[in-house]
């Protein structure tokens, strides 16, 4: 057991200030489900954690205006289940639906879910396996041992790790922004520009800054929301996370697309746009052909290790599948 420190942040700014007054290894706490997970691993160890689940102004829900505002705070649950959401954006629906279980999706909050760490067992394990994202200069276990469910794209010689959340791949796909307060006031971010690549220091997960809260997420409205899916294949049909995964959304002109959004999950060291995969399919009439060609762009420049190369072909049939689903939305 590492002691560590626990308060309720009665503000946002309180929030931060309490996590930075309280130096590196300050968190905050939000569901708990992957804090509470990884400190009981020992992989995390902080000295202090700032309660911010009583911020009650960041777990609404509000479909009124340009754009879907989501509160940081909002459960994941609450968010799947709204029916708005259901019926007019089924893919950030299905994104939360299809991640974990019923009473870790009523605990986890989207914040928390934007970021979680990766599932990577070598990470997960600790010592003795080397592992520069818990020991930076360690090495990578994963290089040379089981890589079945590592990274084909955005990798580097340092890391291999995939980004395991749902959501985030939904979020990416429909372009939305994260609005942060951190010390020096507050931002915006691009969902796609939160997560980094490993390049040399996988450690080094997101752009937050130190004390940065994710206050709220917005994602700007567009009729392409109603066809549109999360398309997640697993070991198992329930409680596991994607072998390979895709958000689509379409807008389409009969059966031709005038646009296509398509971000792959499952597959990657961060949430990733396939945007070479949406070209292929601007002003083209959609059949299974068209839908396969974009799968197979999407992969390009995939590396596989010695026991990942399958998940190339999975991953161009689960786009070409959630294609085929999106366009009997359309
Ligand atoms: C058994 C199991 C299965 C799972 N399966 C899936 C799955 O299939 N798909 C999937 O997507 N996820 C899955 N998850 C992950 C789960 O969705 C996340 O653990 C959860 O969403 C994290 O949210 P939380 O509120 O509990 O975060 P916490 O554990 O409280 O926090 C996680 C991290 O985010 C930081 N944080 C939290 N909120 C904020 C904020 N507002 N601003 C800045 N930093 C913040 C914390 O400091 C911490 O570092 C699974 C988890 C478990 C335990
Ligand atoms: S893939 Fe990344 S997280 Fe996994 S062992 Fe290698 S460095 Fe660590």
């Amino acid at each position: 057991m590492h002691p560590f420190t626990y308060i309720r942040a009665a503000t946002a700014a309180e929030a931060v200030s309490r996590v930075i007054a309280s130096g590196p290894r300050a968190q905050l706490l939000a569901g708990g489900t992957t804090i509470y997970d990884l400190m009981k691993l020992n992989i995390e160890r902080p000295t202090h954690l700032v309660d911010v689940t009583r911020l009650k102004d960041l777990n609404g829900i509000a479909t009124d205006g340009a754009e879907l505002v989501f509160g940081a705070l909002a459960p994941m649950s609450d968010v799947a289940d709204h029916s708005q959401i259901v019926a007019e954006y089924p893919a950030i629906s299905e994104s939360l639906w299809r991640a974990a279980s019923q009473q870790i999706r009523n605990m986890a909050t989207l914040g928390g879910n934007l970021l979680q760490r990766t599932r990577c067992a070598y990470f997960r394990g600790g010592e003795p396996f080397p592992c520069n994202k818990r020991k930076p200069g360690s090495g990578c276990a994963a290089q040379q041992g089981i890589d079945r469910g590592h990274a084909l794209l955005g990798g580097s010689d340092a890391c291999i790790a995939v980004y395991p959340g749902d959501l985030g791949i939904a979020l990416v796909a429909f372009d939305a922004k994260i609005d942060v307060l951190g010390p020096e006031g507050q931002r915006t971010i691009r969902v796609e520009e939160l997560h980094r690549e490993p390049g040399d220091s996988p450690d080094i997960e997101t752009t937050l800054g130190p004390g940065e809260l994710i206050l709220r997420i917005r994602v700007p409205k567009t009729a392409a929301g109603r066809a549109s899916t999360y398309h997640k294949i697993r070991d198992r049909e329930s409680y596991a996370f994607a072998l390979a995964s895709a958000a689509v959304a379409l807008d389409m002109e009969g059966d031709t697309v005038r646009a296509a959004r398509i971000a792959i999950g499952g597959l990657a060291t961060r949430p990733w746009r396939a945007r070479a995969a949406e070209q292929t399919l601007h002003g083209r009439v959609l059949t299974l052909q068209a839908a396969r060609e974009a799968g197979e762009a999407a992969l390009q420049g995939a590396k596989p290790g010695h026991e990942n190369a399958f998940r190339i072909e999975l991953g161009a049939r689960t786009i070409a599948d959630a294609l085929m689903i999106a366009k009997q939305r359309a």
